[in-house]
């Protein structure tokens, strides 16, 4: 905390991984030896920049962006670009530590690192966000490449972003690197089912664990938060298999459909108007409007699935969840839960899917569009869902393996922490101090 002052939510990211990792350091004090834990929490690299644009009135604005390329032992630097006016250092560090562990967690050869700015997309012309895009790019590109480096979306940074992301990109290496960016259009080396992948695979890993105890999704009640990529494809997976969605926010209010979300009227106000989700009840007047989108966990379900962003659950939300009778949790969003809440669900034996195992699947077929860059191939759509299902399975089982080889049966944030951890601590050590 003295060498980063002012970096809650790193600080809250590293203490969630360290406390799981003690039994792992207890029966592997070699690496405390080598220094790993002082090594993996600093970043290889952290860069910041200005990124100066012109609105559509004239005035020129500035804001600030960030890469952080956090750890290459296992493949390239890989993880999203955050466009939200709350960007700053300690959410650029904490996404990126966090990545580091996932992208290892889905068994494909892919480093950690993230980025962004604080630009706030809301409200902007379509112009001023391809200026935006293209002065951000205008630095980004010196630092970024297929081998090194490949930035995807997150919060703010969705189809249209990267599209003008990769142009510029582009335009400035002065070649077609198709495998630069991920989350492309299908159009120019985009992967099918990307757009899907995050909210789809949280919902293939939340049904593992509900399976493992002879439950399911099948006629339950979930609550998701968020209307966003994730929350849309969460709550797409999770009706495909038999649940009833309730409700559903972004970061102003909540709306509540007890007759279940249609998701149509949620795709078209979000994707294609991108007008706030207060419009819903113009299409569904039995829906209710709540100001206030944290009041959404409030709402009665079986499954909650928060898809917005960090610390969107504390304990007050937690214990509201816990007393109604939620039976799981799984985040698509990443660190979407306080340390409290992650407490109050795991002492409640709330069945509790931790962000770096749930949400992995986006990452995941981010590596498979890479792969089908290189290989200069297209894979359907099954193709690529049938990949993402068996990833997802995969981390569920290994998870769960190290949980119980560990000393905490069916605690996955434990178990999600040290199978992460261990092959990137053993590629680290292998590669020297460096
Ligand atoms: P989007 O920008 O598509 O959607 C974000 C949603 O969350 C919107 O409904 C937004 O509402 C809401 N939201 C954002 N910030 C806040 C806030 N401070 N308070 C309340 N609500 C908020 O982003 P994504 O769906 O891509 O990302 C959602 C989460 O999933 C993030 O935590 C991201 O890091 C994580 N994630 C995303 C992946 C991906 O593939 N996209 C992969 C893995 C994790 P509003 O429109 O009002 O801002």
């Amino acid at each position: 905390k003295k060498r980063n002052p002012n970096e809650n939510e790193f600080h809250q990211a590293v203490k969630e991984v360290f406390d799981s990792l003690i039994p792992v350091l207890v029966k592997n004090p070699h690496y405390i030896k080598q220094g790993i834990l002082e090594t993996i929490v600093e970043p290889e690299r952290v860069i910041s920049f200005r990124v100066p644009w012109v609105d559509d009135e004239g005035n020129v604005k500035v804001n600030r962006g960030f890469r952080v390329q956090y750890n290459s032992a296992i493949g390239p630097y890989k993880g999203g670009l955050r466009f939200h006016p709350s960007v700053n250092a300690s959410i650029i560090k904490f996404l990126g530590f966090e990545q580091i562990f996932k992208n290892s967690l889905t068994g494909q050869p892919i480093g950690g690192g993230k980025g962004g700015a604080d630009f706030d997309p809301k409200g902007k012309s379509d112009r001023e966000i391809m200026r935006f895009c293209q002065s951000f790019m205008t630095e980004l590109s010196k630092y970024i490449g297929p081998d090194t480096d490949v930035p995807a979306g997150d919060i703010g940074v969705g189809a249209r972003e990267i599209g003008y992301l990769f142009g510029q990109y582009k335009k400035m290496r002065g070649g077609y690197e198709a495998g630069v960016l991920t989350g492309k259009g299908i159009g120019y080396g985009g992967s099918l089912a990307r757009k899907e992948a995050t909210g789809y695979g949280t919902v293939y890993f939340v049904e593992e664990m509900l399976q493992d105890q002879n439950l399911s999704f099948k006629g339950r009640t979930v609550v998701v938060s968020g209307s966003g990529n994730v929350s849309i494809y969460a709550m797409e997976k999770a009706a495909q298999l038999g649940a009833k969605v309730v409700a559903c926010s972004d970061s102003n209010g909540y709306i509540y459909d007890k007759k279940g979300i249609n998701l149509e009227t949620v795709k078209r106000i979000k994707e294609v108007e991108k007008k706030r989700i207060s419009a819903y009840v113009t299409d569904h007047p039995e829906a209710i409007y709540t100001e206030n989108c944290l009041g959404i966990w409030s709402v009665p379900c079986d499954i909650a699935l928060p898809c917005a962003t960090q610390n969107e659950i504390d304990s007050a939300s937690a214990e509201m969840l816990v007393s109604n009778g939620v039976k799981a949790v799984g985040e698509g969003a990443n660190m979407p839960s306080t340390l409290e809440a992650v407490e109050i669900f795991l002492e409640n034996n709330v069945l509790f899917a931790p962000a770096k195992a749930a949400n992995a699947g986006g990452v995941s077929v981010s590596a498979l569009e890479m792969s089908q860059n290189s290989s200069r191939l297209s894979w359907t759509f099954e193709e690529v869902d049938s990949k993402l299902q068996a990833i997802m399975k995969n981390i569920y089982q290994n998870s769960k393996e190290a949980a119980r080889e560990y000393g905490a049966p069916g605690n996955f944030v434990v178990g999600a922490n040290i199978a992460g951890f261990v092959k990137v601590a053993d590629a680290m050590i292998e590669q020297g101090v460096i």
